[in-house]
């Protein structure tokens, strides 16, 4: 967090998100440049085992996005053509996306609009022969009901976690990225630990580790390092696969490492600005503040509240441009997917089916969230929000 001095100067403009690096990051940057090796090497095999013991998983492979993690999480479980794969309705269009370049159907779920998660009733109710995997999604860092759901779901379908905002999330102490089949996670800057762009598939499973290494890796039979570093560097790899190249730079593995040593310092700080806004926004009627189980570990991605715009006399969208007028980023928490036009023209998605992921889409607002703001921008923005209506 950064001191009131600072908070005055940069008063302009309250950014909805920031990354927070610092001098460490720099450095890890430099040593990499002059190592003379760049793209996966010693630095990603560095982070990956950093990340792999943090979230209680054996493994852990860095890739180049959340995005290339799920999708290499649904090819390595062989998911294609004919297939369907159970998704909320309302996430991050990247959730459903990757189900389409598999060749398969995405089956969307509706969502509780106060939890933002699936019920697992009504996941199990969308369940057909076809259905070959179930992506769980921790949205805005609140852990989906993974017990439960595993209740519901046949132990023959695997549950993929979408853990994009949920890097140092848990519930009843059990880190996201150990409790699906693989849990796939992002280091986009609006995360919250990041390297610019990145992900992380974590898994407990040794033969799914494998396919993922190879997958990820154009689908060459061993790793680069491991060949260049070996006794026969000239000697090609074999390639019984189709992979991709989904490989994490040194570069951006360096700079994971360091956010990640800083990991629990950028929970805890979120969880303290959250509360004081749980604690101010109770002043405002209209505005619900996000839903946190106790046993939650909730990491905070996002402060997503609720507008009710029955109390309140502004719409959700009025309140967004008073924030933006008044210098502050605000944002909907994220998409109905089922009412982007890719999804209805694609897949004849009728949105009004999901009447709880329509309310999410339009009644949620992100408010800024980071670690680069303290305690009087969190009195500025409520401020600001009750002077709106
Ligand atoms: C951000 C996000 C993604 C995509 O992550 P990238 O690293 O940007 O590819 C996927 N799913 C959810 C729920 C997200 O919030």
């Amino acid at each position: 967090m950064k001191s009131q001095q600072q908070d005055e100067i940069e008063q302009a403009f309250l950014p909805i998100a920031r990354p927070s690096t610092g001098p460490e990051e720099v450095e890890a940057v430099r040593q990499v440049l002059e190592s003379g090796w760049l793209t996966q090497g010693p630095f990603v095999s560095r982070f990956e085992k950093a990340f792999a013991a943090r979230h209680g998983a054996t493994h852990a492979l860095a890739v180049t996005s959340c995005t290339t993690a799920l999708h290499l999480a649904l090819v390595v479980l062989g998911i294609g053509p004919g297939d369907e794969v159970i998704i909320p309705a309302f996430t991050w269009v990247a959730t459903a996306n990757v189900v389409v370049h598999c060749g398969a159907t995405p089956v969307f779920v509706d969502v509780d609009p106060i939890s933002f998660n699936v019920e697992p009733a009504a996941v199990r109710a969308a369940l057909t022969a076809r259905t070959k995997a179930v992506i769980a999604v921790h949205l805005f860092g609140r852990v989906a009901p993974m017990d439960e759901l595993r209740v519901v779901i046949p132990a023959s379908i695997p549950i993929i976690e979408d853990a994009a905002c949920a890097t140092g999330a848990s519930d009843q102490g059990r880190p996201a990225g150990s409790l699906g089949v693989m849990g796939c996670f992002s280091l986009h800057p609006r995360k919250t630990v990041t390297c610019g762009e990145g992900g992380v598939v974590t898994t407990n499973d040794g033969e799914l580790a494998l396919l993922l290494d190879t997958y990820r890796n154009h689908g060459a039979s061993i790793p680069e390092e491991v060949r260049h570093r070996g006794a026969r560097p000239w000697e090609l790899p074999e390639f019984k696969v189709f992979g991709f190249n989904y490989r994490m730079t040194d570069i951006q593995a360096a700079v994971a490492e360091v956010q990640l040593r800083k990991l629990d310092r950028f929970l805890e700080e979120r969880r303290a600005l959250a509360a004081l806004y749980d604690d101010r926004l109770k002043r405002i009627e209209w505005l619900k503040s996000p839903d946190r189980p106790d046993h939650m570990g909730h990491s905070l991605q996002a402060y997503v509240a609720t507008v009710d715009s029955r109390i309140g006399a502004l719409s959700r969208n009025r309140i967004l441009e008073v924030l933006q007028e008044n210098k502050i980023g605000a944002r909907p928490g994220t998409h109905a997917v089922v009412a982007l036009e890719a999804y209805r023209s694609r897949f004849g998605v009728d949105p009004q089916r999901f009447p709880g992921a329509l309310e999410a889409e339009s009644q949620s607002i992100a408010l800024p969230l980071h670690n680069e703001m303290g305690a009087s921008d969190i009195e500025r923005v409520v401020q600001v929000l009750e002077n709106a209506a």
